[in-house]
């Protein structure tokens, strides 16, 4: 999808789609078409179609004017781009003045994003459904909109490395394993700029990576540590993304059901996004340092899997019992977050992980959850979340909570049943960041995917993090 902004004036375009409030229309005309007298609906989405000759208006409603937030136009936009798609439609403006919101920078914005994000597809294994061509979008704007386009080409910039992140996390385990993943970020890292280093097996072994390499023990496809670095022009301590991914997670010897096994593709959702972000930071260029470190690993059950009971010396020199094999990720992560202070002493640190069931159950599929041993920077991430709509919610990091996780013969175990799950899976990964490091932890087990299509997200995953956190480092580098 291409979004442009466009005179109004000037728009001459045959199908000219008009989101507008419940009751009745305000407008006069629209893509040349008189459209006076016209109800809308109260239902958002709802359609209304008026032709004439070979060009027609399409009303779209808003829903009511008093609910609306930003999040709305972004909702618009989606549903926008999915009508168009269906009617394969390759060219349309889009006219904002009867919302009264063609002067608004946000909402005009928000729209272009529910655009680029409602019209990601994945088909790439599905002949039967011929790929659309990419259609052209033309937002109809009054003159002069001093800054709409910059922060609109920013916008688009994010939207597109979230449809990334939703690519990568949609492959199957079958075609996207952990040596694939790294092809994939030494491909995205040319084309882009950046600088790419793939740790593999040998590597982790010899600089004592034991957690990385327990959890891909299983698998014939071995674990991958992968880095992306961008330097940014002014230098200095590199602002650090860490993410999981799990390219499918059985469960190990701990495996899951047969119902809850589907779907654990999902489980890279993580490290996807952290490929995400490094791509909309080779195109924002702000200018300071970040780079990207994503923990490849697939969860498999063989004779050479890690099993309950075993004791893993990870990176740090710290030791882990097992209890269950199923909680690989904090595993993959101690190692990853170690990995990543010894080399980069970074400014900051932010994890994603699909992590825990647990969040699922505390916060549901609307917020993830965000665990941070720093004020600013927790302040920081939850404004980012609200302005994305990729909303976060803090969760507590007390020292109360850690007499759960004390080993019986080692320092650690990597779970303690189901009471505050996703507090102890963050619990577990603060043993592992030097306190005087600024760290958020994000978890994105409940926001990673959907089941059903959502305005501007069809069913499967969301590339959840990448617009929170390019929004994130947009804030902190003016
Ligand atoms: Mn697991
Ligand atoms: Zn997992």
């Amino acid at each position: 999808m291409n979004v442009k902004l466009t005179d109004r004036a000037k728009w001459r375009g045959e199908v000219t789609v008009v989101p507008a409030f419940a009751g009745p229309f305000k407008g006069r005309v629209a893509g040349g078409i008189p459209l006076k007298g016209l109800k809308i609906g109260e239902t958002e989405g709802e359609t209304t179609t008026v032709r004439s000759g070979t060009r027609e208006a399409v009303l779209v409603s808003l829903g009511k004017r008093k609910d609306c937030t930003q999040d709305t136009f972004r909702r618009a936009g989606g549903i926008i781009a999915t009508w168009l798609a269906q009617r394969k439609i390759r060219r349309a403006g889009v006219d904002l003045a009867s919302a009264e919101t063609s002067r608004d920078d946000g909402a005009v914005t928000a729209l272009g994003e529910g655009l680029v994000l409602g019209a990601f597809r994945f088909a790439e294994h599905k002949p039967s459904a011929k790929a659309a061509p990419r259609a052209r979008v033309d937002l109809l704007v009054d003159q002069p909109v001093p800054t709409s386009l910059d922060r609109l080409e920013r916008a688009v910039a994010a939207c597109e490395a979230t449809n990334l992140a939703r690519e990568v996390a949609h492959q199957p385990p079958n075609v996207l394993n952990p040596i694939s993943l790294a092809e994939r970020a030494k491909e995205l890292a040319a084309a882009n700029g950046l600088k790419c280093t793939v740790l593999d097996e040998k590597q982790m072994r010899q600089l004592g990576m034991g957690a990385v390499l327990a959890v891909g023990g299983g698998s014939d496809t071995p674990p991958r540590l992968i880095v992306l670095e961008y330097e940014g022009a002014k230098g200095g301590k590199p602002l650090a993304l860490v993410g999981k991914a799990i390219t499918f997670d059985t469960g190990g010897y701990s495996i899951k059901t047969r119902e809850s096994i589907v779907g654990m593709k999902y489980d890279k959702c993580g490290g996807a996004a952290v490929l995400g972000v490094m791509q909309a930071v080779a195109t924002l260029k702000p200018n300071m340092p970040v780079v990207g470190v994503i923990a490849a690993a697939e969860n498999m059950v063989s004779g050479a899997a890690y099993r309950p009971d075993d004791i893993i010396t990870t990176l740090s020199g710290k030791t882990v019992e097992i209890v269950s094999a199923d909680a690989e990720g904090r595993m993959v992560l101690c190692d990853a977050l170690t990995y990543t202070q010894q080399q980069y002493k970074p400014r900051a640190i932010i994890d994603l992980a699909t992590l825990t069931g647990g969040v699922l159950i505390a916060l549901g599929r609307h917020r993830a959850g965000l665990f941070c041993n720093d004020d600013k920077l927790r302040d920081a991430l939850v404004a980012s979340g609200e302005r994305t709509h990729e909303r976060l919610w803090a969760l507590p990091l007390d020292n109360d909570y850690l007499e759960a996780l004390k080993g019986d013969d080692a320092d650690l175990k990597n779970s303690a049943g189901r009471e505050g799950h996703a507090i102890l899976g963050a619990m577990f990964l603060k043993q592992f960041v030097d306190g005087r490091t600024p760290w958020g932890h994000l978890d994105i087990a409940g926001v990673a995917d959907v089941d059903k299509d959502q305005p501007y997200c069809p069913k499967g995953a969301t590339g959840f993090g990448v617009r929170l956190l390019a929004d994130f480092i947009d804030h902190t580098c003016e």
